[in-house]
Parts: structure tokens; sequence; C-alpha cells
């Protein structure tokens, strides 16, 4: 196991990104440039210097998978403890794997999933979809709950906006679910981008095709702008979303596909 994993923070006790209490691991390198984006330090797929408040610093760095594994290991007496609820809630804490796209690095990751399934420990990814579907297979043997995005819908806008193909996107969503996998849909709501009344109606043509678990509903935030200032980068001004908006949308998906769903706001 001497594969080394490229990542920018292992993240502790994270009680937001999966079941449970979870160690988060965000790996750098990511194939889209969603405007939007909260994690510009994740995108290339190598160490970025940064300056920050007059400091330099550098985002990323190389971990053999061996080291990884044992640091997300220190965490484990959390991850065997249980919620009381139900669906999501009664699954044990585990590792999260994010980003950036954690499944470009699949193949390299592959040994610390396989440790972590031996180990008994819960995995979930939190994924655009939008990768090679055989990255996404390997992952599938031993990823025990994908958090899957729905961005925008629409082909030509995916190929202009995030640099990603629909195509591509919508055939992993169908892999995921002919497996049968555990997902739950992850919506950015974002101003001018995915908010639009075309591209809602297909996010909930494609929920009721594919019930997941659970949809969540993000909400847009400017959270990332001071790493985006860090890499001499100027953000969006996100704010136009309103919690109304959400809630109708919400209430929208809830009506037309009876799936559970949930507003987060970060
Ligand atoms: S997929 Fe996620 S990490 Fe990649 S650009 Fe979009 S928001 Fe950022």
């Amino acid at each position: 196991m001497d594969e080394r994993i490229l990542i920018t923070n292992i993240q502790r006790f994270s009680l937001h990104d999966g079941p449970g209490i979870r160690t988060n691991v965000f790996c750098k390198g990511c194939g889209l440039r969603c405007p939007w984006c909260a994690n510009p330090e994740n995108l290339e797929p190598r160490p970025e210097d940064y300056v920050k408040d007059g400091l330099p610093g550098t985002y990323g760095w190389y971990i053999p998978c061996e080291e990884l594994v044992r640091e997300v290991m220190k965490d484990e007496l959390f991850y065997r403890q249980r919620g009381r609820g139900e669906d999501l809630d009664a699954l044990p804490g585990g590792v999260t794997w994010s980003g950036g796209e954690a499944l470009l690095q699949a193949d390299r990751l592959e040994p610390a999933f396989r440790a972590l399934k031996e180990a008994g420990i819960h995995q979930c990814v939190e994924t655009s979809l939008f990768v090679p579907g055989n990255r996404l297979q390997l992952a599938m043997k031993y990823i025990d709950l994908f958090y899957a995005d729905i961005k925008m819908l629409d082909g030509e806008r995916c190929r202009t906006v995030l640099h990603g193909e629909l195509e591509q996107y919508l055939e992993n969503v169908k892999t995921l679910f002919g497996a049968g996998k555990p997902v739950v849909f992850r919506v950015p709501v974002i101003g001018s981008f995915t908010d639009s009344e075309a591209n809602r109606q297909a996010a909930i043509e494609l929920i009721k095709k594919y019930p997941p678990m659970k949809v969540e509903l993000i909400k847009e935030h400017n959270l990332g702008q001071s790493k985006y200032a860090s890499l001499g980068r100027t953000p969006l001004d996100l704010h136009t979303v309103t919690d109304e908006f959400l809630e109708r949308y919400k209430e929208d998906i809830v009506m037309n596909t009876g799936v559970l769903t949930e507003v987060c706001k970060i």
C-alpha cells in the first residue's frame, strides 16, 4: 500500500458530512469548475502556493495511503457509535471522502477503501459524479453511501459553465441506482446557475426516476472567499436565493417525488 494521495485536509469530528461522527478527508483535484465552488484550493491536482494575511503557505500535500489509513483510524472509537433515529441517523459514523473530487483518485485510494472496509468502517463519498465510470465502479465495491450532487441538467450549460459532460453524469447516476447503492442527492441552489424553473423541474424528474434516501438542498454561500483571495482570485458574490424560495423548492420536491427533503444552510 505505497500509493500517495493528494489531500488538503483531514477534518476530524465532522457532524455534517454523513451519518454520525465522521472524519472528512479532502482530496485535491476536480475536473469541474463550478463558479460557486467554496473550495477553490481543492481544484488543481497539484500542491499550490498561496498567501494569506501576508503569510505564504501551500495547499495540498501527498500522503502515503498507509499513513492516511493510520490517521483516520485514530478516530475509530467515534465511528462505532450509532445514532438512535431511523434511516441515515441509524447509520454509524465513519470516514467521508470529500474534495475536490475524491473519485478522481479512486485507483490510488483503493487500498485505503479496502482497508477501512475490512476494518468495518462506514465510508461515504461526496461526489459530483462527473467522473469516468470505471472510477465510480471501483469505489462502489467499498463505499457504503454516496452523496451525489444534482447541479445542472442541461448538456450545453454543463459543458460551458461547469466544464463537464452531462452524459457522463447521467450514466453514473444510472450505474449507482442500478446497483442499488444508497444515495443522498445534494442540490446546490445557486442564483442564476441552478435555480431556474427548467433546472428545478429537471432535478425533480431525476429524483422521481431515481429516488434517493434523501435530498439536501444546499443554500448558496460565500464562505470560500478568503481562500479565493489567498490564491489571487476573485470569487462570485452569491446572495440571491431566499429562504422562502428554498422552502418552495423543497415542497415541490416532496409533493412530486415523496422523497424526504431538507434545506441545509451552511
Ligand atoms: S464539483 Fe465541487 S469541488 Fe469541483 S468545482 Fe464543483 S463545487 Fe468545486
